[in-house]
């Protein structure tokens, strides 16, 4: 678990800035649900046989004897919040969700035990269309972001009927190769051989060269389904791959399953991750309901942004107010507040120290002007401005026009000695 320092928050507030301007673009709403549920939802949503259930929770006996867990993953309480306050009767539903989850994994490069997810999830369509729009939506985020090492992968999973059938003739075929597989995948075998197609294993991967198809047991409707996927994806130009042996980790996905992956993280290459669940809400004691949604990796996507996004634009400091003696001082505050009255950010030199010492803090706190107030500035009633970034201009602006004037240069860009000469 990590502590996201100041020098790292700066980003993380741009990206989830851009995050919620993307979820407005496209009409979903954002929902806050808590941190800890009870396990019952995770065992009965995710799936007992799963890597998370099974090793990956943070799982507690609370003071009234009853089994919470921090959530390892945010669908679940969607769905379970939908159908708790009737978000899903009668009607549809967009939600987005960004926070911390929890997983007890080993921790290494890009897996973390508390990382941040952004999800989101669209309650209520089955249609292929809003699968689509989900690949849409991601595809503009990576965009707005700067992000383009990501591609995305598809596969789909077909309807239970055809998903079960398949599952009887992987079993058979793996099971003729029982003592070859590594232990993980013997153990999958006999309740969830299709997680065997995600081992990254070799001698595994060997022997799943040649195991049965989930395409040859795809019904026509799932094909069709598919299909339309793809073309929407070809209409609006999204590239894509289709990979066979994509499933997903979690339990309660039918149909589209899709991932977002880059060559540019090593091993923890999947960015973003979802398909379809149309079972789940049933399944959690709501009404049948379609839905899919997709899960993002908030510290693999920084990292992409770090390596190839546009260059950031922070909220540091734009002035520094520099004075000398207690009136100064007095002038000086009242100053900065008129400047953050006009959304100006500004730090005022705390401790007192020479011209020469405070206009190094000037330096350092990145500011673009130095607001210097001395005896003779109080005496004129006229601040010197000092442009920091710039050619180190110093003019002379009245105190009463201090504010507009700093708000109006902030709009443009550094005079270098070329301009303004
Ligand atoms: P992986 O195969 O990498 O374990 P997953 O299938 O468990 O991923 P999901 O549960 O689908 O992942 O979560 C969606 C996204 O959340 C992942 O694609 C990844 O970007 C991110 N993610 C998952 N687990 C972690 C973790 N422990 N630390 C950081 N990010 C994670
Ligand atoms: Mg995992």
């Amino acid at each position: 678990m990590n502590d996201i320092l100041p020098d790292q928050t700066a980003l993380w507030r741009h990206v989830e800035r851009i995050i919620a301007d993307t979820c407005d673009a496209y009409g979903y709403r954002e929902i806050r649900p808590p941190l800890l549920e009870r396990t019952e939802l995770f065992k009965r949503s995710i799936g007992e046989q799963t890597d998370i259930v099974e090793k990956e929770m943070y799982t507690f006996v609370d003071n009234n004897g009853e089994s919470v867990t921090l959530r390892p993953e945010a669908t679940a309480s969607c769905v379970r919040a939908g159908i708790e306050h009737g978000l899903l009767h009668n009607r549809q539903a967009k939600l987005w969700y960004v926070g911390p989850m929890f997983r007890h994994e080993k921790p290494q490069k890009g897996r973390y035990r508390q990382f941040h997810q952004f999800g989101i999830e669209a309650l209520g369509w089955p249609g292929p269309d809003a699968d689509a729009e989900l690949q849409m939506f991601a595809a503009r985020l990576f965009e707005n972001l700067g992000v383009r090492s990501v591609k995305l992968e598809i596969n789909t999973l077909g309807s239970n009927a055809c998903r079960a059938a398949y599952r009887d003739a992987l079993r058979d075929y793996l099971s003729r190769y029982r003592d070859d597989l590594d232990e993980d995948s013997r153990r999958r075998l006999e309740r969830n051989p299709l997680r065997v197609l995600d081992s990254k294993i070799e001698t595994t991967r060997k022997i799943l060269a040649d195991a049965p198809r989930l395409t040859a047991f795809l019904d026509a409707d799932s094909f069709a389904h598919f299909d339309r996927l793809r073309d929407y994806l070809d209409a609006v130009g999204i590239e894509y791959a289709v990979n066979e042996r994509l499933v997903r980790g979690l339990d309660y996905y039918t149909s589209t399953v899709f991932e977002w992956v880059t060559e540019r993280l090593g091993a923890q290459g999947a960015v973003c991750a979802g398909g379809r669940y149309d079972g789940l809400v049933e399944q959690l004691g709501g009404r049948p309901t379609p839905a899919t949604g997709f899960a993002l990796g908030i510290e693999r996507l920084l990292e992409l942004v770090l390596m190839e996004g546009r260059d950031v634009t922070l909220d540091d400091c734009d002035v520094f107010v520099a004075s000398l003696g207690d009136s100064a001082e007095l002038a000086g505050a009242r100053l900065a507040e008129a400047l953050r009255s006009r959304g100006v950010n500004v730090l005022c030199n705390f401790g007192g120290g020479g011209f020469k010492k405070q206009l190094k803090r000037a330096d350092a706190s990145g500011a673009r002007f130095a607001v210097i107030l001395g005896d003779d500035e109080l005496a004129g009633q006229a601040a010197s401005v000092k442009d920091l970034r710039g050619d180190g201009v110093q003019t002379s602006v009245p105190f009463a026009e201090l504010d507009a004037h700093i708000a109006r240069e902030l709009q443009r860009p550094p005079a270098t000695s070329a301009v303004s000469a």
